[in-house]
C-alpha cells in the first residue's frame, strides 16, 4: 500500500494561563511520534489548512490547454503555481510528457472534488520532496514557505516535523522499488502525489505502460485501468478516501463485507482484495477511467461522493 499516515491527536489545555494546544503526530505503526506545541492561531491555521478548496477561476479546458502548450518543466511548475494546484512542486527530473499526463488527471479530479486541494501539498519526485524535507529538518525557512507552512510551524516544530517525515519517506521509498505514482497521506500537512523519476525515462516508462496493459488484461487492475493516468486516479482515490475517512465508515465497511473475494476479483480487480483502502482506490480508478464503470465501482463511488459532500458540509 502506497501510504504514509500520521495518526493524530489534538489536545488543548485552557486551565493554565492562556490557551495552549499541542498536536501529537504518530506514524502508522505508532513507532515514532512528535509533539508540537502550538498557540491558538497556529492551531486554527492547521484546521483551516485541512479545509482548503481548489478555487475555480476559469474553464478546466484552459488549464488543460496550458499544460499541453508547456515547453518545459519550468512552465509546468509555473502553471501549477498560477492555478494553485498544489503548495510545492518539482518536475525538474521527470519526463515532460509523463508530468503533463499526471497534471491533467489532477486538474480533472480537482474540478470534480475541489476539497482535495487540501491534500495536494506536494507534487513531484520523491527525490525533490526529500530535499525539501531535509531542508526543513535543518530549519530552513524557504522550505517552510514552499509548503505554505511558515505561519503554522515555528523553526523548532519544522525541525521536528522534518525529521519525522524524512524518516517515514525513506522507509516508504525503500519499500517501493518501482512505481508510477504514489500517494502520501500526511494529515494535510505534507500529503503528496509522488512520481518515480526512474519510471519516467524513455524505456522504463514504456516498460511500465506495457506492464499496466498486462495487469489490466489479467484483471489485476480494473477494466480500462491500463494507463499512467489510471495509476494517478488510483492514488488520488487514496487521498480522497483519507480525506473523507471513507474506508473507515460503517456503511462502507458493511458494503465491503457483503462482497465475497470472488465477487471483488471478478467485479473490480485482484488488487482490490489487498485491503479496504485498495478496494476504494481501485473503484475510484475504474469510476474515473472506464466510460461505463461496472456495478462495484459505481456503487462505491456513489457512497464516496456522498461522504465527500457531507465532509464539505461539516467542514464548511
Ligand atoms: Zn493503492
Amino acid at each position: 500500500m502506497n501510504k504514509l499516515t500520521f495518526d493524530i491527536t489534538y489536545s488543548s489545555d485552557s486551565s493554565s494561563k492562556g490557551e495552549r494546544y499541542s498536536l501529537t503526530l504518530k506514524d502508522v505503526d505508532g513507532r515514532d511520534s512528535v509533539v508540537l506545541e502550538l498557540n491558538k492561531e497556529q492551531f486554527s491555521l492547521i484546521e483551516s489548512r485541512r479545509m482548503r478548496s481548489f478555487y475555480v477561476r476559469c474553464k478546466k479546458e484552459r488549464i488543460l490547454q496550458d499544460i499541453d502548450d508547456a515547453a518545459n518543466y519550468m512552465e509546468l511548475e509555473a502553471i501549477a503555481r498560477k492555478y494553485y494546484l498544489c503548495d510545492a512542486c518539482a518536475f525538474n527530473d521527470i519526463n515532460l510528457y509523463g508530468v503533463k499526463r499526471m497534471l491533467k488527471v489532477i486538474v480533472d479530479v480537482l474540478y470534480k472534488y475541489p476539497k482535495l486541494r487540501s491534500r495536494l501539498c506536494f507534487i513531484g519526485t520523491h527525490h525533490e520532496m526529500e530535499k525539501l524535507i531535509v531542508q526543513m529538518e535543518q530549519g530552513n525557512v524557504d522550505a517552510l514557505n514552499k509548503f505554505n507552512l511558515q505561519y503554522i510551524c515555528t523553526k523548532e516544530n519544522a525541525e521536528k516535523l522534518g525529521g519525522m517525515v524524512h524518516k517515514m519517506l525513506t522507509d516508504v521509498i525503500a519499500n517501493h522499488k518501482q512505481y508510477i505514482a504514489m500517494a502520501i497521506c500526511a494529515f494535510g500537512l505534507f500529503d503528496a502525489v509522488l512520481l518515480d523519476k526512474n519510471d519516467y525515462n524513455g524505456y522504463a516508462y514504456l516498460k511500465c505502460i506495457s506492464q499496466l496493459r498486462q495487469s489490466e488484461a489479467i484483471g489485476f487492475h480494473p477494466k480500462e485501468c491500463y494507463t499512467p493516468e489510471s495509476v494517478v486516479y488510483h492514488e488520488l482515490g487514496h487521498l480522497l478516501d483519507e480525506m473523507c475517512n471513507f474506508s473507515e465508515m460503517k456503511s462502507f465497511k458493511e458494503y465491503h463485507e457483503s462482497k465475497s473475494a470472488k465477487e471483488i476479483k471478478k467485479g473490480l480487480s485482484t488488487y482490490a482484495l489487498e485491503s479496504r483502502r485498495e478496494f476504494v482506490a481501485e473503484a475510484f480508478a475504474e469510476f474515473m477511467c472506464n466510460p461505463a464503470p461496472r456495478k462495484i465501482a459505481n456503487e462505491t463511488c456513489e457512497m464516496l461522493n456522498l461522504a465527500y459532500l457531507s465532509s464539505t458540509m461539516c467542514n464548511g
